[in-house]
């Protein structure tokens, strides 16, 4: 049986329909949307505004478990970065264990749906036990948070990681064991992770590779070689140009910085998404927008590790595709991330508004811009099928509360403004993924156990 509803206001790609009719099938995906309300329907009403669910382009789930654990120096750091925050995240990971790994998980997979993300794209690396030893089901790890992830309802496209060097020409650090795959290995682990969609209807699996650093052009050669064979159509993610430490390093070792390697070497399209992508000089920003590669800015994360700042006008004005993630999760929050962007952007161009531009004399809103470029740039990246609220997509419907604080007295043309850069308190209500409600007013009926497992994990890994 079909669902039908009647949403006060609904999000369009081209604007609002108020009041929006949208009828979901029993596969979870839209069958029709419309402002006027299709005959002989009964329709449920819901108060507020309907927008599409967000992918989340980039997580590291059990990096949540080191939020607010990193925050001090001591007297033999001469200096405090993403390596010396590295050593203390190596620390965690000698201790995880699979239950703490899907502890973990399932709490910042919770924390995300009730930001209005619906899927993420699961960025993970730490496959077998402390030492390197596999476990006896190799995707354990890979499967552990696949779990997590069906738990909270939120969709997930996995992308298991492939490392193999602890540097150019380094070899791997005991700690980086646990990460470490052969060329084989690693496409039989995708090839096992593959066959596990069939039990998880919003589940997709790509491939990544951990960075130009800890992977060879040969070995990135024959893994993508190997993932084109089993999916062609696969999502490639990438961390790159992070640091300037790091675009120094690639430069030495591979004659070209990151962005400028990949453009020369590897076929960058859409299906790419080139996490981080901060430190870009004028020719890859042009190169990797008209790659259609999507840029995959992690704002609050980069800001906490001091890494640099995403060159977002120049690559938002070359109509470069772009998303968010929360990488290590000092935020899971939709609106903290994107404020950090525009926002910060002010602070250094000392200007408001930096991204949207008037349409022939009419007003654009950088609340619409940011999260409608989000929504393509998250979509694109999954490729989970929803990112909008149109006919053929998957139902990944957010309702926002109209009497939250941040949206009071706001109607459609604000309300996205009002969101995600006019206020604190979040005002998604109601969340609901491949036509499945996941939240139901602020609350998920898992909620508790998650809160309690995620407790008994961090009493273990920090005893
Ligand atoms: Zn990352």
């Amino acid at each position: 049986m079909s669902m039908l509803y009647e949403i006060e206001h609904l999000h369009q790609p081209n604007g609002w329909l108020s009041p929006g009719y949208l009828e979901i099938g029993k596969d979870g995906r839209i069958l029709s949307v419309s402002g006027v309300k299709p005959e002989g329907g009964t329709a449920t009403r819901l108060n507020g505004f309907g927008v599409p669910g967000l992918s989340n382009l980039h997580s590291h789930a059990f990096q949540r478990a080191l939020a607010g654990r990193t925050e001090f120096v001591t007297g033999e750091m001469a200096e405090d970065n993403l390596w010396t925050w590295r050593r203390a995240m190596y620390q965690m990971v000698d201790r995880l264990t699979p239950e703490t790994y899907q502890a973990i998980a399932a709490l910042v997979y919770l924390e995300m749906l009730q930001f209005g993300m619906t899927a993420v794209c699961e960025f993970h690396y730490v496959h077998h036990q402390a030492g390197g030893k596999p476990h006896s089901n190799r995707a354990e790890m890979s499967d552990r948070l696949i779990a997590a992830a069906a738990k909270t309802g939120l969709g997930m496209t996995m992308l298991p990681v492939f490392y193999a060097h602890g540097g150019i020409g380094k070899p791997v650090e005991p700690t980086q064991q646990r990460f470490v795959h052969s060329v084989d290995d690693y496409l039989g682990l995708i090839d096992t992770l593959r066959g596990r969609k069939k039990d998880h209807a919003n589940l997709d699996v790509g491939l990544a590779l951990h960075s130009l650093r800890a992977v060879t052009p040969d070995e990135a050669k024959a893994v993508l070689a190997g993932m084109q064979a089993m999916d062609a159509k696969a999502r490639l993610h990438i961390h790159v140009s992070e640091t300037t430490h790091e675009v120094a390093e690639v430069k030495a070792g591979l004659g070209a910085r990151p962005v400028q390697w990949l453009l020369d070497n590897v076929d960058l399209n859409s299906q790419w998404c080139l996490v981080h992508a901060t430190h870009l000089d004028a020719s890859e920003i042009a190169g990797a927008a008209a790659s259609g590669a999507v840029a995959g800015i992690c704002p609050l994360t980069e800001a906490t590790m001091g890494d640099g700042f995403f060159p977002l006008v120049e690559y938002h004005g070359a109509n470069g595709a772009w998303g968010i993630g929360t990488d290590s999760h000092y935020s899971t929050s939709t609106a903290e991330e994107l404020r950090m962007l525009e926002c910060g952007k002010r602070l250094e161009l000392r200007r408001r508004n930096v991204i949207a531009r008037p349409d022939q004399g009419q007003p654009v809103h950088s609340g619409r811009v940011l999260f409608d470029t989000a929504l393509a740039g998250g979509e694109q990246a999954s490729g989970q099928g929803g990112g909008a609220l149109v006919a053929g997509r998957r139902a990944d419907l957010v309702m926002l509360d109209a009497d939250s604080n941040p949206l009071l007295g706001h109607g459609p043309e604000t309300v996205l403004d009002g969101w995600l850069l006019g206020g604190t308190q979040n005002p998604v209500r109601d969340v609901m993924v491949a036509g499945k409600w996941v939240i139901r007013d602020r609350h998920h009926p898992e909620e508790a156990a998650i809160k309690t497992n995620y407790r008994k994990a961090m009493a273990e890994l920090t005893a």
